[in-house]
């Protein structure tokens, strides 16, 4: 279990979240039914730059090679999942600090 923010009501929730098909841990709000995402953990987006970064060094090679540019669909996705993290971590940042604004739950 861990204590995540709703990035729809905007409260600290005790959850126990799931991991979805790109890596982003998921959880149904128990307040407010949101399905909230949450930004990827650490090590899963060191890793997932590195095959990026690879996949990006992979396809410029196969260019210089005169070859057809084709990138994995595996470091395409961890590409993506990199660039999604963005948006998803500065709206969990921005609803932390409406959590800590916010009063606690009723119960
Ligand atoms: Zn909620």
């Amino acid at each position: 279990m861990a204590e995540l923010v709703c990035t729809e009501c905007m409260r600290m929730v005790v959850v126990q979240p799931r991991v979805n098909f790109m890596g982003f841990p998921k959880f149904q709000c128990p307040l407010c039914r949101h399905q909230a995402t949450h930004p990827l953990a650490t090590w899963r987006l060191v890793v997932y730059a590195i095959i990026a970064g690879l996949g990006v060094i992979g396809t410029v090679a196969m260019m210089a090679q005169g070859g057809i540019p084709i990138m994995g669909v595996i470091p395409a996705l961890m590409m993506a999942a990199v660039i999604i993290n963005f948006g998803v971590k500065s709206r969990v940042d921005a609803a932390m600090i409406r959590a800590r604004s916010n009063p606690p739950p009723p119960r």
